[in-house]
């Protein structure tokens, strides 16, 4: 006995038996059954919803031996001719493989004879979109002037390529895509009537990869059953379609909510054993964080009864910025998938990313200040400006700037003490954060800063701009404002290794230690000094101290970029060494760090 395809063993024979499209059999069944009939139909949407089908029961409704009826009988030999697809008068063109106009003229010359046996004559075109203009003209000829005994039915997957010309003398019905819940309860059906064992989240599964159409799906069905031997389990279609199963999904998620390195790459092996399809698997990454995003904002919405009540658990857990992100990167991860070395390494580092830029939770070992600008964080309002602008905007004291800026960053609302001029903004953690990911696992360029970093900087300089021709020069703001000088290579070198010890009416005392005397010319101290008048508003004059006097001075910005760069060395192997990824991979690999290698990202 040969096996019929359960696509063609169970292609609906009657109205009742077709899956969804109520709104088209509506109108075709009231027109059948008050007779009020067009001659043209055109039957449209994407592949497997149904078109040549209810077209063919059309044909066979129009033609039943007992009469026009929504209700053909199925027995008469009409009927049964239909079925078998050897009734003479139903002509089934496939206008994919038959677009020249000869054919459409041969096809059309009959069309004035009287049907042979039936009722009517009825012309189903299959992809109709795909004829030719000339056969465009030539059945537009037919369609002003049909003959009464004639009916066309159209099918297309694109409509749009039909002349208007066409499209406005035929009655059009638009099939949609068939849901999950319809396709999954379709299969479901099939398999009882044929006895095979089934799980329903197979089914769910199945529904899914065929996207809308119940042919696909029919077909994955075959496959499956021939695949699992006979019955239909989770295990043989997770295989089958490189998927996974809700519970595997939800242990990722739940990982990356934990924000567990080890537990998201030991699952991430496990899939790779499996077989699993990565690109698949992030398929179904991204729909899940779909739903999370959509339970987050509308708690209320209806979701599809395949929703895993863990899934609305993992909605109240994360942050929706959070899943934002993750939802990003898993979008990019899976577009870079087939640049990766393999899909594995691939999804890892995907998952590694999503842990690398999530905000880490205040529990989290080692993180200290540096997590608060990582990223974009609803429950901290990131790095808040107003209190450096209050601070700002007090008299000069010098050492509480950095406190009112780091204090700011930190969230607190205490209302620093008063600052002169808040520092160069703090190159603080997100660097550092970064380089974690970066040096030690050589991660992919970093994500566009978070806006809330961004609006600290622009702040910082207005508000610098708006007080320093009212403050004075002190060793505090010295650095600040010798950053912000333009000057030419030379006296920028001067600028910065010069200490500012005291200013005295219009004179500004300077220390310049004796190694570096040579970079003292004359045309250099000339610029330094027009530069800083220039900045300040008010005539200056320069007055070197002499370097074997041994003068208090302030910092030089030369020795506070240095100090700078080797706290946030200091930082970046620091985050390095806590990383738990990269303890992870230590431990996997007996790998060592190369501390040399551990740079900060800018
Ligand atoms: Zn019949």
């Amino acid at each position: 006995m040969s096996y019929l395809v359960l696509a063609r063993k169970w292609r609906p024979k009657s109205f009742a038996e077709v899956v969804g499209q109520q709104h088209v059999l509506r109108a075709l069944i009231n027109g059948l059954d008050q007779n009020r009939l067009h001659h043209a139909f055109l039957f449209s949407g994407t592949r497997g919803v149904g078109k040549t089908t209810l077209a063919r029961i059309l044909a066979k409704s129009l033609n039943c031996e007992q009469g026009i009826s929504s209700t053909p009988c199925g027995e008469c030999q009409s009927c049964t001719e239909v079925d078998n697809g050897r009734f003479v008068d139903l002509i089934e063109v496939d206008a994919a493989s038959r677009t020249k106009v000869d054919d459409t003229r041969e096809l059309l010359d009959n069309v004035q004879y009287a049907p042979s046996r039936g009722r009517y004559k009825v012309y189903l075109i299959d992809e109709v979109h795909m004829l030719s203009t000339s056969s465009f003209n030539a059945l537009l000829k037919t369609l002003e002037e049909p003959p009464p005994h004639v009916k066309f039915l159209f099918a297309t997957t694109d409509p749009q390529k039909l002349p208007v010309t066409i499209l406005s003398r035929c009655l059009q019905f638009n099939l949609r895509r068939l849901d999950l819940t319809q396709i999954s309860e379709h299969l479901a059906f099939i398999l009882q009537q044929e006895q095979i064992q089934f799980e329903s989240e197979a089914l769910t599964q199945l529904a899914r990869a065929a996207d809308g159409s119940m042919r696909d799906a029919l077909s994955l069905l075959d496959q499956a059953i021939a695949f699992g031997g006979g019955e239909v389990s989770s295990d043989t279609i997770f295989q089958m379609l490189g998927s996974i199963s809700q519970d595997q999904l939800t242990t990722l998620l739940d990982a990356l909510l934990q924000q567990d390195a080890k537990a998201l790459l030991t699952q991430a092996a496990e899939l790779a054993a499996l077989g699993r399809d990565f690109s698949v698997v992030l398929d179904l990454l991204l729909g899940a964080l779909q739903q999370i995003a959509t339970l987050q904002l509308v708690p209320d919405m209806d979701m599809p009864e395949s929703l895993s009540p863990q899934l609305a658990e993992l909605a109240k857990d994360f942050d929706p910025e959070t899943i934002q992100l993750l939802y990003q990167i898993a979008l990019n991860g899976k577009r870079d998938l087939s640049w990766a070395a393999d899909p594995q390494s691939g999804f890892e580092m995907t998952l590694l990313r999503m842990l690398s830029f999530q905000p880490l939770t205040p529990s989290a070992p080692d993180t200290g200040d540096q997590t608060l600008k990582k990223s974009p964080s609803p429950s901290k309002p990131a790095v808040t400006s107003p209190p450096v602008s209050k601070a700002v905007s007090s008299e000069a004291s010098p050492t509480s700037a950095r406190e009112a800026l780091k204090q700011a960053n930190s969230g607190q609302d205490t209302v620093a003490s008063p600052a002169a001029v808040p520092p160069a903004p703090e190159p603080a953690a997100e660097p550092v954060q970064q380089s974690a990911s970066s040096a030690a696992i050589a991660l992919n360029e970093p994500e566009p800063e978070p806006a809330a970093v961004q609006a600290t900087e622009i702040d910082t300089e207005t508000v610098t701009a708006d007080t320093l021709i009212s403050v004075d020069l002190s060793p505090a703001n010295w650095t600040q404002i010798i950053a912000e000088l333009k000057l030419s290579a030379l006296t920028r070198q001067l600028a910065e290794n010069s200490a500012l010890i005291r200013t005295e009416q219009q004179a500004v005392h300077l220390s310049l230690s004796s190694e570096l005397g040579h970079l003292a010319t004359d045309k250099s101290r000339q610029r330094l000094q027009a530069a800083l008048s220039k900045k300040l508003g008010q005539e200056l004059k320069l007055v070197f101290a002499d370097p074997t006097d041994n003068v208090q001075a302030g910092p030089t910005l030369a020795v506070e970029r240095a100090e700078q760069a080797a706290e946030k060395q200091q930082r970046a192997v620091d985050a390095i060494q806590n990383d738990p990824a990269v303890e992870f991979i230590k431990n996997t690999f007996n790998a060592r760090i190369i501390e040399q290698s551990i740079k900060p990202i800018d």
